[in-house]
């Protein structure tokens, strides 16, 4: 007898949107100082019955034109869910998966904990993986240390190590505070000599831990300091070689028009976030009553969060604030993070966005903005007339 096919039941959401996991929630080996998620949130282990139906419906209500989805899972530190919840993750995935739809996995983790069973495992299903450390010994144990107050550089070092042993590409992610913005130079100077190639410096968010700690992030330091990088990638001649992901970017949205993040879209609100109580949030960086969508109880349908998260005004309005239409910069700006947006709602971080994106912009600003222009400042790039 032949098998029945499915039929997909699930209402499904009018765009592409993106779910950030916390299979632990808040639960972390490490106390990073500035932390945005404190240990006094959540901290659970998400239960099997809802990880099935969580991923069952997360796949059933993207667009019927969806070729990959992706599951993002972070934490706290996402390792601490153990392996077997990977495992069994990447088993429903399979099961519900669609004929002609790939599936992709990314996580966030600080790589103390791997070992040669995580890296067999993400090798072997290709995660996308990112590795948040800050710089050397020194920075690292200053801002990031375990829950002991003890150093975790080396854990964080030998899990690194660990990732190119199996060849595994990952992204390094480095929060950036007042701290260290006058040391820009060294901290790339670092990373390119522990053979990272991918790297993305992520402004400090100011929530969490981070303000009573005493941390912050002035907008002239974060242009300055992004400047710094952007100078010692270019002297360094590696352009194709080590990617920043914060000039790869600016590079992409100049010539597609489209930013690959949703910082400096011109509309934001498709990057939904789940506790593991199941909790829904329209923003992983506004998890507060105002931008709650509800509790992810097994028949809850996502396509409904998805409506009510893009219509939400701070994702709407991100791109649109009085001062940004006249800027310069705006095409690859689209007025930051709406996170970032201080009481007098001017984003923080503005002349630091601008000093930066100017920087960068500059070379690029006689090649049309098309395909053509691309090519052509490729080309530029690559064997530049002398
Ligand atoms: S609020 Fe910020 S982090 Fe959240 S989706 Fe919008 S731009 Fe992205
Ligand atoms: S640099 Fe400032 S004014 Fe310009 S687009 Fe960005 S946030 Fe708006």
């Amino acid at each position: 007898m032949k098998r029945p096919i499915p039929v997909n039941t699930v209402p499904r959401a009018s765009v592409p949107f993106h779910m950030l996991i916390k299979p632990i929630g808040a639960g972390c080996n490490l106390a990073c100082r500035y932390c945005y998620y404190p240990q006094r949130s959540q901290v659970q282990k998400m239960d099997e019955a809802l990880l099935e139906s969580f991923i069952r419906q997360y796949i059933a209500s993207q667009p019927r034109y969806s070729r990959e989805i992706n599951f993002v899972w972070q934490g706290g530190e996402p390792l601490l869910a153990g392996i077997g919840f990977y495992k069994q993750a990447l088993a429903l995935q399979q099961k519900y998966a669609p004929p002609g739809v790939a599936i992709s996995n990314s996580l966030q983790t600080n790589a103390t904990l791997l070992n040669d069973a995580w890296c067999r495992l993400f090798k072997q299903h290709r995660f996308i993986i990112g590795v948040s450390l800050d710089g050397d010994r020194q920075i690292q144990d200053a801002h990031r240390p375990d829950k002991r107050g003890n150093s975790s550089y080396d854990a964080a070092l030998r899990g690194i190590a660990l990732l190119q042993q199996h060849q595994i590409e990952f992204n390094l992610l480095v929060v950036v505070h007042d701290g260290v913005t006058d040391r820009a130079q060294a901290m790339y100077d670092h990373f390119v000599a522990l053979g990272v190639r991918y790297l993305q410096f992520q402004p400090l968010m100011l929530e969490g831990d981070a303000p009573a700690a005493g941390y912050g992030l002035r907008a002239a330091n974060w242009g300055r300091f992004m400047v710094a990088i952007y100078r010692r990638w270019r002297s360094q001649g590696h352009i194709g070689q080590v990617f920043v992901m914060n000039i790869e970017h600016v590079y992409a949205q100049y010539f597609t028009h489209v930013s690959p993040n949703c910082v400096h879209a011109e509309r934001c609100g498709g990057n939904l976030v789940m506790e593991p109580s199941g909790s829904v949030y329209a923003c992983d960086h506004l998890i507060d009553a105002k931008h709650y969508l509800g509790r992810f109880d097994h028949v809850s349908q996502f396509a409904e969060y998805v409506a009510t998260a893009t219509e939400m005004e701070f994702g709407k309005t991100k791109s649109l604030r009085r001062e940004c239409q006249s800027c310069s910069v705006k095409s690859v700006c689209q007025g930051g993070c709406p996170a970032h947006l201080g009481q007098d709602r001017y984003n923080r971080l503005c002349a630091g966005y601008y000093t930066f994106f100017s920087e960068v912009m500059a070379p690029l600003r006689s090649f049309p903005r098309n395909a053509q222009g691309a090519v052509a400042w490729r080309n530029s790039v690559i064997a530049p007339t002398s």
